[in-house]
C-alpha cells in the first residue's frame, strides 16, 4: 500500500521538515486545513535501506514556515495532519511528564488529577524481607516500573537520573506546568517536575538499610495477572541488596542533592546523607554484590553482570556535587576498570565505550554527566567529550544510510528499541550542546523524534494519545483492564523489535524488516510494553528541543 509518513505531532517553524513516501513519487504538495495548496516539491528517490527494506522517497519542506495544520500530498495519497508552529510539543511534554503521575504507587492518585484515570490506593502493606527473619518495612510510594506492578531500585534510579539530568542540562524543564498536586517547599512551591520526582525520591529512600546497603526490588513474588493495581493483593517482599542498586542510589541521591538544594536545604541534605551512607558501604564492600532472581520468582531481574559502571556513577556524581577530589581518584581509578572489561558475547563488534552507557544496565554515561557538568576540562572529561563526539559522528553515518534518517542499524531492533533511539538522542544532544554544535547533529535529533512520532514505516505514533495514528494497547495493566478506551496519554511504547519475544509477536513472519517488527498488541510485552526508563529520556530529548527551537 503506498503511504506517505510523517511527524504526527508537527514540526517546529524553524526545524528541518520531511515526509517519507514508500513509493518513486515526483512531485509533492502540502495542503492546508482548508484545502489550499500552499507549497510545491519534487521528491528526491532514496532507495531501498535495511531497517525498512521499503524502497523510499523523501518531500522535503524545510523551507516552508508558515505556521497552521497541513498534510503532504503525492500521486492520490495523503500523510495524516499535523501542525507546523512554535510550541508544537507542548501538549507532547506535558503528557509524557504526567504519565509518571498516573504510575504512582501507594495513595498518591487523585479523583481531582487523575480524573477518569483514578484508581484506589493500592501496594500499602508492607513488604516482608525475603530470607530474613526481621519486621515487615514499610516501603509504599513511588512508581510502577512499567506494565507490571514491580518497583526496581536501579531502574527507578536511571529514570529520575534522565529527568534531573535534563533539569541540569536543560533548565526549561522546571517550566513545564501541567495537573499534579502542588508541593511546597521552604522558598515557595516546588517546579511540577521536581514534585514529581520527589515521589520517586522519597520512596527509594525507604529502600536504603540502615547499613547504607540498598534492597534491589520490591514485588510480589510473581507478577501479578491483568488486574488494577488495587488488586493486586498478594504479599510484598523486599529482595537482597545489591551493590548496583547501592551504587546507582548514591548517585541518583547525590545528583539530585545538586537540584534540590536550591528549593529545601533540608531535603537536599538528607538526600546527600544517604548517599554518603550508601558510598560508605560500597567501599567497605569492594566485591560485587550482584542480584538473581530466588527460585520460583518471574518478577524482573535488572542483572548485571559487573557493578563498575554504578561505582563510576556514584564516584562521578559524589565529585559533581561535592567538590571533594576523592571521588574524582576514584571515578578516575573505575573508568580505567571499566574500559578494561572483557565486553566478548556483545552481538556489536562496534559497542560503543561503556563511559557513554545511559540505561540501567550499563549506566557509565550518567557518570559522564556529571563529569561533564563540572566544567573540570581535565584529562577525563576531555576523553568522555572525545568519546561522545566520536559516537555522535558514528550516528550521523547511520543516519545516512536509511531515507528516514534516523540515526538507528538493524542491531538497535531490540526489546526497547525505542529507548536505543533516545539514548542516541540524548548523546547527540549532549554533543550539540557540550562538545560541537553542528547542523547535523540538530538535523538527526529531530528525525529521530520524527520517527517516534509517526515517520515510520508502521506510520504510527510510538507516544499514546500523540499523533492520528499512535498506537493504543500498550502491554500495562491498569489501561488494559480500566474499561476505558484510551490509555493514558504520553507514554512511550518499546517499539520495534526483530527478536519477537512474546507468542503474539510471533504472528509476525520471520525475516520482516526490523522496522516493521511491531504490533500495537495488549499480549506484545517485548513489542509494547511501556516502562519509566522509556519516557524519561524522551523528557531530557525534549529538554534540548525546547532550548534550541
Ligand atoms: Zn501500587
Amino acid at each position: 500500500m503506498k503511504q506517505i509518513y510523517v511527524n504526527q505531532i508537527g514540526y517546529f517553524t524553524d526545524s528541518p521538515k520531511k515526509a517519507v513516501l514508500n513509493f518513486e513519487g515526483r512531485e509533492f504538495n502540502l495542503f492546508d486545513d482548508s484545502g489550499n495548496c500552499v507549497y510545491t516539491g519534487k521528491v528526491s528517490h532514496f532507495g531501498t535501506d535495511d531497517i525498512s527494506g521499503e524502497d523510499v522517497s523523501v518531500a522535503d519542506f524545510s523551507d516552508f514556515k508558515r505556521p497552521g495544520i497541513y498534510r503532504v500530498s503525492s500521486e492520490g495519497v495523503d500523510s495524516v495532519s499535523f501542525s507546523i508552529g512554535t510550541d508544537v510539543f507542548e501538549k507532547l511534554t506535558r503528557d509524557v511528564f504526567k504519565c509518571f503521575y498516573y504510575l504512582r504507587c501507594g495513595d498518591a492518585l487523585s479523583k481531582e488529577f487523575a480524573g477518569e484515570y483514578w484508581h484506589e490506593p493500592c501496594h500499602m502493606s508492607k513488604a516482608a524481607v525475603l530470607g530474613e527473619d526481621t519486621s515487615p518495612v514499610d516501603v509504599s510510594g513511588g512508581w510502577h516500573d512499567a506494565g507490571d506492578y514491580g518497583r526496581y531500585s536501579t531502574a527507578g534510579a536511571v529514570a529520575v537520573a534522565h529527568i534531573l539530568y535534563g533539569v541540569r542540562f536543560f533548565d526549561n524543564l522546571k517550566d513545564v506546568k501541567y495537573d499534579i498536586p502542588k508541593v511546597t517547599c521552604p522558598g515557595g512551591v516546588l517546579p511540577d517536575i521536581l514534585a514529581e520526582v520527589k515521589v520517586e525520591l522519597d520512596f527509594l529512600l525507604k529502600m536504603q538499610r540502615e547499613d547504607g546497603s540498598v534492597w534491589h526490588k520490591v514485588t510480589t513474588f510473581q507478577h501479578a495477572p491483568f488486574v488494577m493495581p488495587e488488586d493486586d493483593r498478594n504479599e510484598l517482599f523486599l529482595y537482597p541488596v545489591s551493590s548496583m542498586a547501592t551504587a546507582d542510589i548514591a548517585a541518583v541521591f547525590a545528583l539530585a542533592y545538586t537540584v534540590y538544594k536550591d528549593y529545601d536545604r533540608k531535603y537536599a541534605d538528607k538526600l546527600m546523607e544517604a548517599a554518603l551512607m550508601a558510598y560508605k558501604w560500597l567501599k567497605d564492600n569492594p566485591e560485587p554484590v550482584l542480584f538473581r532472581n530466588p527460585e520460583g520468582s518471574n518478577t524482573g531481574v535488572y542483572g548485571e553482570s559487573e557493578d563498575v559502571s554504578n561505582r563510576f556513577w556514584a564516584a562521578a556524581a559524589l565529585y559533581e556535587a561535592t567538590g571533594d577530589r576523592k571521588y574524582h581518584e576514584d571515578a578516575v581509578a573505575l573508568s580505567k576498570d571499566l574500559e578494561g572489561i572483557d565486553r566478548k558475547g556483545c552481538e556489536r563488534d562496534d559497542e560503543p565505550d561503556p563511559l557513554i552507557g545511559f540505561g540501567w544496565g550499563d549506566v557509565g554515561g550518567l557518570g559522564s554527566l556529571s563529569l561533564i557538568l563540572t566544567g573540570d576540562d581535565d584529562d577525563l572529561e576531555k576523553y568522555v567529550k572525545g568519546s561522545i563526539a566520536k559516537e555522535a559522528d558514528r550516528l550521523v553515518a547511520e543516519s545516512e544510510r536509511n531515507g528516514f534518517g534516523v540515526c538507528m542499524n538493524p542491531h538497535d531492533f531490540i526489546w526497547g528499541s525505542n529507548m536505543e533511539l533516545l539514548k542516541h538522542l540524548m548523546i547527540l544532544a549532549v554533543a550539540d550542546l557540550k562538545v560541537a554544535e553542528k547542523p547535523e547533529y540538530r538535523r538527526i535529533i529531530v528525525a529521530g523524534l520524527d520517527y517516534l512520532l509517526g515517520c515510520n514505516s508502521m506510520d504510527v505514533s510510538y507516544v499514546t494519545g500523540n499523533g492520528e495514528k499512535a498506537f493504543m494497547n500498550p502491554h500495562l495493566r491498569p489501561t488494559a483492564v480500566d474499561g476505558i478506551e484510551d490509555p493514558w496519554p504520553g507514554l512511550v511504547s518499546g517499539g520495534p523489535n526483530k527478536g519477537l519475544q512474546d507468542p503474539r509477536a510471533r504472528e509476525i513472519p520471520m525475516g520482516t524488516a526490523p522496522m516493521k517488527c511491531y504490533f500495537d498488541h495488549v499480549d506484545c510485552y517485548s513489542l509494547n510494553e511501556i516502562t519509566i526508563y522509556w519516557n524519561s529520556p524522551l523528557l531530557f530529548v525534549l529538554g534540548w528541543l525546547r532550548k534550541k527551537f
